[in-house]
C-alpha cells in the first residue's frame, strides 16, 4: 500500500473486490488497482480505471482496462453493486455498458479501438475492430475468416462491407454458420444491392428446423444520403420482417451510438466501394491530481462536470462543489481534460483521381490509422487503373493529402509473391509513416 492520501478511491473505499472471476484486490492507488487471479496465482495485473467512480451513484459504470501477463483476462466492465462504510464491492459484468447508460454519461466511458488485420496483406481484406472497453466489436469487409475464432464472430455487432466482390464477402458464410447460436443483432452496412447479396446467402440454405432464437441482420442499405434498411431474423427463417425502412444520412454518419461515431463515403471501382472511417467519442479525463487532499473530493459533481465537458455548458452554469458555487468553465479547466478519440479509416478497390483524393481527404482526414489497399506497384500503373485500384505510391497520395498519422498498406496483389517492402518504399516517397 502506498501513498493513501492522494488515493480518492482508496481513501473512501478500503480494500476493493471483483466479484465473479476470483479476482482478488491486492492494492489499489488513485485509479489503479493490483489485482491476482485466485485460479491462476501467477496472473495478477493492474486494472486502471478510466474515470472516477462517482460516490452515491451506483449505476455509473466505470470501465477498467486491465494490464497483465494473461492477455486471455482481457478487458472487462465494472459496475459498482455496493457501497459499504469499508468496502465498495464491484461485479464483474459483461453487461455494465448499455447503450442506455452510455448516453446517460458520456465522457465517463472510455471505448478503444483495436484494429486488426485478420489475414496477410496479400490475401483477402478484412479488418476486425475490437472495441476494449465493450462486449462487442466490428468488422470491415469480411473476405475470408477462417482465421477469426468463433468465440470472435459471436461477438460481432456491425459489420461494414465495401462492396460485395468475393474477396470482401466471401466470408459472410462463416459468420453466419457461427452466430446462429446465438441471439445476436448484426448491422450490415453496405453499397446499393446489399440487401440483395446477403438475402442471397440467407435463401442459399434451408431453415425448416430452425424454430427459436437465431441472429438477427439488420442490414442498411446506404446510396448517397439514403439508407434502405431491411430485417431478416433467423426466427422467421430469415424472410424479410418488414418492407424496407428508407431514412436521410447526415452528413454521412451511419452510426452514433455515444461510443462510437461511423462515417462512409463512396469510391469508384467500377461499381461502388464504400470507405468507412469510425472514430471514438471523446473522453473526459479527469485531473485526478488536483483532487483529494489539497483539492475538492470527488462527488457527483464531478460526474456532471464530465457529462457537460462532452455535451457542452452555457457560459453562465455553475456547479456546487464543498459548498462553494463555482462557473462550470472555470472547474473545467481546472478538473477536466477532454481527450479527442482514436479514429481509423479504411479504403480499399478504388481507382485513382481527384474524386478519390478529395473525398478520402476528408473522411480520413487526420485519421490516427488509415489502411488503404495498395494492389499495385509503380510498373503496373497502368494495370491499377484500367483495373479500378491503386498504386502503393496512390496511397501514399492519399495518406498525405487526408494528413494520416500512420498508413497501413493491404489488399496487396499476389503477383508480387508477397513483396510488401517494394510497396513500402514506393508509398513513403509520397507519405514518410507507411507499414
Ligand atoms: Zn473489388
Ligand atoms: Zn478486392
Amino acid at each position: 500500500m502506498e501513498n493513501q492520501r492522494s488515493n480518492p478511491r482508496r481513501a473512501q473505499s478500503g480494500p476493493l473486490q471483483i466479484k465473479g472471476m476470483g479476482h482478488q484486490i491486492l492494492e489499489a492507488h488513485d485509479f489503479k488497482c493490483r489485482f491476482v487471479c485466485r485460479q491462476q496465482p501467477d496472473a495478477w495485473g493492474y486494472a486502471v480505471f478510466e474515470g472516477l467512480l462517482p460516490p452515491g451513484d451506483t449505476e455509473a459504470p466505470a470501465i477498467a482496462r486491465i494490464e497483465t501477463r494473461k492477455p486471455e483476462l482481457g478487458s472487462r466492465c465494472f459496475q459498482i453493486v455496493s457501497r459499504g462504510r469499508t468496502e465498495i464491492q464491484q461485479r464483474f459484468c459483461d453487461e455494465a455498458c448499455p447503450r442506455d447508460r452510455l448516453e446517460r454519461y458520456p465522457g465517463l466511458v472510455r471505448i478503444r479501438l483495436k484494429p486488426k488485420l485478420v489475414n496477410r496483406r496479400d490475401r483477402d481484406p478484412a479488418l476486425l475492430v475490437h472495441l476494449e472497453g465493450a462486449r462487442d466489436s466490428l468488422l470491415i469487409d469480411c473476405g475470408s475468416l477462417d482465421a477469426v475464432p468463433k468465440v470472435e464472430l459471436l461477438k460481432l455487432s456491425h459489420l461494414f462491407v465495401t462492396h460485395t466482390h468475393i474477396d470482401h464477402f466471401c466470408g459472410f458464410d462463416r459468420i453466419l454458420r457461427h452466430v446462429l447460436g446465438g441471439e445476436n443483432r448484426i448491422h450490415v452496412f453496405g453499397p446499393p444491392g446489399i440487401t440483395r447479396n446477403v438475402q442471397g446467402k440467407l435463401d442459399g440454405y434451408t431453415w425448416n428446423l430452425i424454430d427459436v432464437g437465431g441472429p438477427t441482420f439488420v442490414v442498411h442499405e446506404l446510396d448517397g444520403d439514403q439508407k434502405l434498411t431491411t430485417e431478416f431474423t433467423c426466427r422467421r427463417r430469415f424472410a424479410p420482417s418488414f418492407e424496407a425502412v428508407s431514412s436521410t444520412i447526415e452528413s454521412g454518419c451511419i452510426v452514433d451510438d455515444g461510443r462510437l461515431k461511423v462515417h462512409f463515403a463512396a469510391l469508384e471501382h467500377q461499381i461502388p466501394s464504400l470507405a468507412y472511417s469510425v472514430e471514438e467519442s471523446p473522453f473526459a479525463s479527469v485531473r485526478a491530481n488536483r483532487l483529494g487532499t489539497d483539492g475538492p473530493r470527488p462527488g457527483p459533481w464531478l460526474t456532471r462536470l464530465q457529462e457537460l465537458a462532452i455535451r457542452g455548458w452555457g457560459p453562465d452554469d455553475t456547479l456546487e462543489v464543498a459548498g462553494c458555487i463555482r462557473r462550470v468553465p472555470d472547474l473545467i479547466d481546472e478538473f477536466i481534460e477532454v481527450k479527442p478519440g482514436v479514429k481509423i479509416a479504411y479504403a480499399t478497390d478504388t481507382v485513382f483521381n481527384e474524386r478519390t483524393l478529395a473525398t478520402i481527404a476528408q473522411l480520413a482526414n487526420r485519421a490516427d490509422v488509415f489502411y488503404c489497399e495498395s494492389n499495385y506497384q509503380d510498373p503496373d500503373e497502368d494495370k491499377a487503373s484500367s483495373y479500378f485500384h491503386l498504386t502503393a505510391r496512390q496511397a501514399g497520395q492519399l495518406a498525405r493529402a487526408a494528413q494520416v498519422e500512420k498508413l497501413i498498406l493491404f489488399h496487396l496483389s499476389r503477383k508480387y509473391l508477397g513483396d510488401i517492402g517494394t510497396s513500402i518504399l514506393q508509398a513513403k516517397e509520397e507519405f514518410d509513416r507507411v507499414e
